[in-house]
This record gives C-alpha cells, sequence and structure tokens, in this order.
C-alpha cells in the first residue's frame, strides 16, 4: 500500500502563491516525480477552474485531475444559475469537503486556491484533511522551505501583481535549483479583475537556464556534496570528534569540540583537501566557546608580554578571534608559549594572529564592527553561498562565453561577465571616473540582460574604481550573492568606495550609493587567500594569484567544468618586483585563453629602468634639499604612496639621500595601515622584516603624519627643507593643494609628479609648464598661484607593466596558449599590443570592444 501511494504522490514539487493588492500569482514547477524518479517533465501543475479562478496541484496526478473536474463542474454551474461567478470562498468549502468525504483515502497534499471576485483577490490553502486557511502568501511542497525563505524576505502587504510575479517566480526557481524532486521549467499564472491568464511567455524567458535540465539523466544522482561529507565524515578518525558539517561560503567547516586533536595533526586536514580537492576549516562546536570577556582573560595571560598585545577582534559568526600583537614572530602557531590548539581547546575559540599596525586602521576597525552586527546573517549568508555553489551540475558539456561590458577599447569601468550552462559570474565591476554620461560610465549590465539574481557570484581582482566603483551600486540595487576578492581588497576597496562618496558630495555631485552600501560589500564579501583553489559555483573554481599592481591585487585564473577550459584573466599587472609587491605570478597549470591589460601598449611606452629611477630620484630630491628647499609630492594615497615611503626610508637610512623630515597627508596614513595590516601580501624581504622584525619601514622616524590642519604650520616653516607627501595625485582637491598654493611660488622649492597626469587636471597644467593657474578657494573665491618652482615628471614608479613587461608577461606564461584577448587600453594601445603578441609569439589574439560576446569554449 505505502509504495502505491509514494508511486502516486507528487513529491518533487513547489508551489507558490502570492496574493497581491490587485490580485493573485500562482507558480509551480512542471515536473511530475514519484520519489526521485522524474514520471513527466511537462506537468501542468496550474488548473484553470473558471475565469476568475485557478488552482495548483501538489499531490497524486489522478485524484488531483478528479479535484479539478468537480471544481469546474460547481463553477459553472454556479455561474449559469445566478449569472454571477462562484465566490472563491464557496470554491475553498467545496474542496474542503471534496477532501473531507475521502479522509483516509491519500488524496492531494495541498492545494493553492487563488481567484478574483467581488471581494477582490483571494488566495486559500486548503490541506489534505479539509482545513482551509487564507492566506497573503503560501509555498508547498518538497521545495517549500527554500522557497519560503525568499518569500518571508520579500513579501510586503502593497505589492502589486507585477511584483508579485517576479517574487514568485524567484521562490520557485531557487527551490528549482536547490531541490533534486523539483524542476523542468515553471508555469504562472495570474488572476485578476480581468480573469484567468497563463503565462507562457515567462516560461520560455526562462527556458534558457532550464534547458539542459530537460536532457539530463532522469534517475537523479544524489548531489555532489553529499558524496563529499560522506567522505568527509568517514575518513576523519574519531579522536576528531566531528560534530558537524556545514558550509562556509566555498569551504566545508568541520565542528569540533576538541579541536586540538585535528589542529595538532594538520595533515589530516591538508590530505583529505587533496583527496577531495576542497577548500576545508576546521571550526570549534560552539558549545564549548567561552564568553568574550572570560577568554580576552586568558588571551592577556597567555599571550607572551613580550608580544606586545595590542587589541582582539572576536568573529561570532566564525569563533575565530584576532590577536594583533606588536612581534608575531612570538606567537607562532607551535611556539612553547603560546600554542594554538591548546588555546582554542581551552577558550572555543580558534586565534589568529596578527601584526599590529603603527597607527590603529580605521577601516580595519569599522570593518570588524560590521562584521560584528551581522554575524548571524552572515552565517546564513556563507550557507546559503555554499548550498548555491555546491548544488549539482545539470549540465552535462561546458560552453563558456565572455560578454564584454566595460574596459575593453578603454581604460575604465572594467566588467565582463563569464557564463557557462550552470553558472553566471560577474568579472570586475568598475566605473569610468573621466566619463560624461551614465552610458560611457557604467557597465553594460543593460545589454547583458541579466537580472541580478541570476549572477552567481562577483570576483574583484583589485579595489581601484575602474574595477570596484560600481559594485556597491550592484548592492544597492539586490545583489544578494558572494562576492570573492583577496582579503587586503576588502579594506582597500571600503577606503577607495567610501572616498568616492566624500569626493562626489564635495564637487556638489550626488553619489551613486551610499555608505551602508559600501558596508553590504563588507558583508557580502568571501574573502580567498593568493592561491587557493576555490570552487565559485557548481562548475567554475578560481585561483587569485599575485598580480603586483597594488596590495591584494589578484589575477584570476578560472579553472571551468572538469578543467575543460582554463581562462586568466591579467586585471592591472606589474611584471617587475617594486619595493613593495612581488612581481605578477606567471605559473599557471593551464591556461587556454589569456585576457591582458594593455594600459601601456604602444612600443615607445616603455619606463626607465627601477634602478635608474630610484636615482633619478634621490638625485632631484637631493638637489632640492641641500638648497634648504621643500618637494612636493602628490600622490594617490593607494600604492605609489607606500612604495616612496620604501624608497625615501631605505636611501636615507644609506645615506644617499639627505635625510629630512617627511610630512604626509590626507588617506596615505589609513592606506598605509592596511598595508601594513597584511605583510603576507607585501614583497618577500618587507614581510620578513614586518613579521619578524622590530624593523618596521613604515613605521620609520622620517615620517610624521598631519592629521590637522594646524600640522601643516611646521611642514610649510620657512628655512627647514623637507619632503611633502599628499593626496590627490593629480592636484584636484585634498590636502595637496594647500600645500601647492605655499610651495609653487618659491623658486627653491620643487613640484615631483611620480603618477599620470590627466588631460584636463591642474596637475596636468603644472606638470606641462602652467606659470600661473588660478583655483578655487575654500571660501569659494577664486586664488590666482603664481608658480616659480621647478617641476618635474618622473615615470617608473608605476603600479602598471610597461610595453616590455607585458610581452614578457606572455612569454613566461608556462602552458600553451590558444588564444589572446587585450583589454584595459585605449584602442591604439590595445591593438598594438594584440598585434605584437600575434607576430611574436604565434598565438591567435583580439582585442574586443565593449558589447561584443565571445564563445571561449
Ligand atoms: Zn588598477
Amino acid at each position: 500500500m505505502t509504495t502505491n501511494i509514494e508511486d502516486k504522490i507528487l513529491h518533487g514539487t513547489t508551489t507558490v502563491g502570492i496574493k497581491a493588492s490587485d490580485g493573485v500569482v500562482l507558480c509551480a514547477d512542471m515536473r511530475a516525480s514519484a520519489g526521485y524518479f522524474i514520471a513527466n517533465n511537462n506537468t501542468m501543475k496550474i488548473q484553470k477552474i473558471y475565469d476568475h479562478a485557478g488552482l495548483t496541484l501538489a499531490g497524486g496526478v489522478a485524484d488531483a485531475q478528479n479535484l479539478t473536474d468537480i471544481l469546474r463542474y460547481h463553477a459553472n454551474i454556479h455561474a449559469i444559475q445566478t449569472n454571477e461567478n462562484i465566490p472563491i470562498r464557496s470554491l475553498a468549502r467545496l474542496c474542503s469537503l471534496v477532501f473531507h468525504q475521502n479522509r483516509g483515502y491519500p488524496f492531494i497534499a495541498d492545494i493553492l486556491l487563488g481567484g478574483y471576485d467581488r471581494d477582490g483577490p483571494e488566495l486559500i490553502n486548503i490541506d489534505q484533511f479539509g482545513s482551509v486557511e487564507q492566506k497573503s502568501y503560501v509555498t508547498t511542497g518538497s521545495g517549500s522551505p527554500v522557497a519560503y525563505g525568499l518569500l518571508e524576505d520579500e513579501y510586503r502587504n502593497d505589492l502589486t501583481l507585477e511584483d508579485a510575479k517576479a517574487i514568485a517566480l524567484r521562490a520557485v526557481k531557487a527551490a528549482i535549483v536547490r531541490n533534486i524532486g523539483t524542476g523542468d521549467g515553471i508555469n504562472i499564472a495570474t488572476i485578476d479583475k480581468n480573469g484567468f491568464q497563463l503565462l507562457t511567455k515567462e516560461q520560455k524567458n526562462l527556458s534558457f537556464r532550464f534547458s539542459d535540465l530537460m536532457q539530463k539523466k532522469q534517475q537523479q544522482e544524489l548531489p555532489n556534496s553529499q558524496n563529499i561529507m560522506a567522505t568527509i565524515l568517514t575518513s576523519i578518525p574519531k579522536e576528531a570528534n566531528v560534530t558537524k558539517i556545514d558550509y562556509e561560503g566555498p569551504r566545508f567547516a568541520l565542528y569540533t569540540k576538541t579541536p586540538r586533536f585535528l589542529m595538532e595533526n594538520n595533515t589530516i586536514i591538508s590530505n583529505l583537501v587533496k583527496e577531495i580537492k576542497k577548500r576545508i576549516v576546521i571550526r570549534i562546536d560552539e558549545s564549548i566557546r567561552k564568553n568574550e570577556d572570560d577568554t580576552r582573560k586568558i588571551l592577556i595571560e597567555n599571550v607572551p608580554k613580550e608580544a606586545n598585545l595590542q587589541a582582539m577582534f572576536f568573529d561570532t559568526a566564525t569563533g575565530e578571534v584576532s590577536i594583533e600583537v606588536k612581534r608575531p614572530w612570538l606567537c607562532q602557531r607551535n611556539a612553547e608559549e603560546f600554542n594554538h590548539a591548546e588555546i582554542a581547546e581551552k577558550t572555543g575559540w580558534k586565534p589568529r594572529i596578527r601584526k599590529s599596525t603603527t597607527k590603529p586602521s580605521n577601516t580595519i576597525k569599522s570593518i570588524n564592527y560590521q562584521l560584528k552586527i551581522s554575524s548571524s546573517d552572515r552565517v546564513k549568508h556563507l550557507k546559503q553561498v555554499g548550498e548555491q555553489i555546491f548544488r549539482p551540475r545539470l549540465a552535462q558539456k561546458s560552453e563558456v562565453s565572455l560578454l564584454t561590458l566595460g574596459g575593453f577599447g578603454q581604460v575604465g569601468r572594467s566588467c565582463m561577465l563569464l557564463t557557462t550552462p550552470d553558472s553566471k559570474v560577474l568579472v570586475d565591476c568598475g566605473i569610468n571616473p573621466g566619463a560624461r554620461t551614465p552610458r560611457e560610465s557604467f557597465p553594460r549590465l543593460d545589454w547583458a540582460n541579466i537580472t541580478l539574481d541570476e549572477l552567481d557570484a562577483v570576483v574583484i581582482g583589485h579595489a581601484h574604481l575602474d574595477h570596484s566603483g560600481f559594485l556597491p551600486v550592484l548592492l544597492k540595487y539586490g545583489y544578494k550573492g558572494p562576492i570573492f576578492c583577496t582579503e587586503p581588497t576588502l579594506p582597500m576597496m571600503n577606503l577607495i568606495q567610501l572616498d568616492a562618496i566624500k569626493v562626489a558630495l564635495a564637487q556638489g555631485r550626488t553619489p551613486m550609493y551610499a555608505d551602508r552600501d559600501v558596508f553590504q560589500v563588507m558583508r557580502q564579501a568571501v574573502t580567498i587567500p593568493y592561491g587557493a583553489v576555490t570552487d565559485i559555483s557548481p562548475d567554475i573554481k578560481l585561483v587569485l594569484s599575485n598580480a603586483g599592481h597594488i596590495l591584494g591585487s589578484a589575477t584570476c585564473h578560472f579553472h571551468i567544468g572538469n578543467g575543460e577550459h582554463n581562462f586568466v584573466y591579467t586585471g592591472d599587472i606589474k611584471y617587475g618586483k617594486s619595493m613593495l609587491l612581488e612581481s605578477a605570478n606567471t605559473n599557471y597549470p593551464r591556461v587556454e585563453t589569456l585576457l591582458i591589460e594593455s594600459t601601456y601598449g604602444l612600443k615607445e611606452d616603455i619606463q626607465p629602468d627601477r634602478q635608474e629611477v630610484e636615482s633619478t630620484f634621490v638625485a632631484s630630491v637631493n638637489s632640492v634639499l641641500k638648497e634648504g628647499g621643500k618637494v612636493l609630492i602628490p600622490i594617490p594615497a593607494v600604492g605609489r604612496a607606500q612604495e616612496l615611503m620604501l624608497v625615501i626610508d631605505q636611501y636615507m637610512k644609506s645615506g644617499d639621500l639627505v635625510e629630512a623630515p617627511v610630512f604626509m597627508e590626507g588617506m596615505i596614513q589609513e592606506a598605509t595601515a592596511i598595508h601594513e595590516a597584511f605583510p603576507e601580501y607585501l614583497v618577500r624581504d618587507l614581510k620578513k622584516k614586518i613579521l619578524e622584525t622590530d624593523d618596521n619601514p613604515f613605521d620609520s622616524e622620517y615620517f610624521t603624519n598631519i592629521e590637522h590642519q594646524d600640522g601643516r604650520d611646521e611642514a610649510l616653516r620657512d628655512d627647514s627643507p623637507c619632503i611633502i607627501i599628499a593626496t590627490s595625485g593629480m592636484l584636484e582637491g585634498g590636502p595637496v593643494l594647500e600645500y601647492f598654493k605655499n610651495i609653487a611660488p618659491h623658486t627653491k622649492n620643487k613640484i615631483l609628479f611620480v603618477s599620470y597626469q590627466v588631460n584636463g587636471t591642474l596637475g596636468r597644467r603644472v606638470m606641462d609648464g602652467a606659470r600661473q593657474v588660478s583655483i578655487l578657494g575654500k571660501d569659494g573665491k577664486i586664488e590666482v598661484v603664481s608658480i616659480n618652482c621647478s617641476t618635474e615628471r618622473l615615470d617608473g614608479f608605476s603600479g602598471h607593466s610597461d610595453y616590455n613587461q607585458l610581452m614578457s608577461f606572455v612569454h613566461r606564461l608556462r602552458p600553451k596558449l590558444r588564444r589572446v584577448l587585450v583589454n584595459h587600453g585605449e584602442k591604439r594601445k590595445s591593438e598594438n599590443l594584440s598585434m605584437s603578441i600575434r607576430r611574436m609569439y604565434k598565438v591567435s589574439s583580439h582585442y574586443p570592444q565593449v558589447q561584443e560576446a565571445i564563445k571561449l569554449f
């Protein structure tokens, strides 16, 4: 009997009903299944009863048909006899009666009845026992737990029918993706004052996503993720006491009450990772977690005094405690004085040692605060991200396309969409600060014709605005998925995106997004270290590697399908070592398609040799300091400023550069603190210095940060030679202007330009030799500044590769390339680089423009 019933019932079904202000939506997937066997993948689960009423079925097909016939019959009779449509509530009572009479017989699991009568829209749920309940929104069937979460979040009582349609579709779609019993397309019907309407158009629009599902095997396999969890459970020794396995974004988190065992025997985890090729993290079961105050006491007692404990941050979402110390080398993982495993067992918190920065970073502090207050949301989010990533693959074969949405044939608004049958990933999401119209300023997401909930992931290569400046807008408009980037990219983006709001306001423009959208970026971010192979969707793995451009900048290696296609996107790269960062990584196991930047893509775009640049810099600065003058260096806060600090510190220490105070103002100190917080991402020698010695060059005695306007007096005092480094880099606002007004009129001073000056900026005019410029003062008055000091331009500190470096980067790539694409450069630069690569390396190469769709595989 039981098997018989099982066979009849529609197990895998998701139906959704929503009552809007002007009508009702009924929505359901199209597959009839018995157990997990797909019986028929074209089942109509929405039935019209009469012009003003319809219902959804979840249950035995034959029985449901029978019920529909009964209801239709009565609706007809009622209309004929009274000349009026039968009230929806009467239909519901009738339905309940039929169920009641058939009690004990496994009739139908659930009915959603929707309609529009004299009283307006009506949505009623009738369960198998005949209970009748009026609803605003409701979902039934095996996918309902998934759909329900979405409905709860999005339902409002003032929804229009159009809104309700979109929400219902999303809810059923979400259930289809996550529930193996539900699937094969969606039907949707609306009922309003104009009557019942089954919408086949939506069904067509969605079908591209489900077309692969139609072709796949009839018998479902266990989702891959369940196999992985089973493998983990059988491979982990009993002593590990694993209490739970759960997703934490792209990783599998193993919870244990005795963390010591796995932490001390770390080969167990590393072997397992090799076997299952998934990332695993050890987490401590919350039940043994001590409260923060007690843990703080234990840590204060246990952290060696000489390590100099500065701060602690408790991340309740992960159960990790970041411990910031001045001397991290005294708290190594297995240090006798501070054993991590022991501390974990004692406190229930997993310790993570961090180098404290010279000055505390406000950015990191505020991110920590955001993480703290969103802790429970983040746990949920990470779990959902994991469920999405490890959902079963639908497609059998890999097809890979690239849609160019911005940053092709131009510098600015870098953005592209990588699509496979199973996933859609947005790579970079920048703005074009130089553009005049919105069409030119923002990525062409409109052209890509995607909705934000279709995106599986956003990957951000580095923090510059032309790569990340549009991201907060995506979140403002409802992107809910993960953002993958490196750990330092997160605070760098935060700093830069918040600053963009300030700049917009200062210039009298309306910012595109608010602070809260920037903080939402932090909450949805999933950071991954260089080199870690990370699943970001069912058929795409991502590896980020050092790009050498700015702190945390990454090349993105997408490994698609079972390795059928490997796509490497360089982002902005520096193939050449600097004092700050290592040279860009060229070691990729396989690359079929390479997408490379071409900022300096012309043959004549050659930067002087690094050693030469430094000597020129030293000589140039010395000549001014020796005469008692001041050197003003306008500079962008991120990257170049830190590079210059290192150069100055090293040459002053060696005696080559005249010792003089170095004053800094603007966001430089904050950006420097972020560099200090992530020494793992810096060039090897510097990392060693910061992590293993007291000799931190960013903490050099030469540097004075000016936090207040009063501090400027000291820097500007007559007859005291000094170096002043201030933002912004092109003299377009920021504290540098105040210095400029004072320094420019005096012949013994010098203004030194080490970064690119865009046409039309004040910086460019001064660099090109203007002897008099007028600038807008704070009080709105125009001030005329005479430029009597010398000016000099010094190339070679660039964070970009020059032409030769770009060519050698391609040359050094180990694997055989099938194709090269060139982007991120003025058209003629991209064209030239593309041509050079084709000629020199005999590989197919082109330079697409914005709004092209390219089939990669
Ligand atoms: Zn950049």
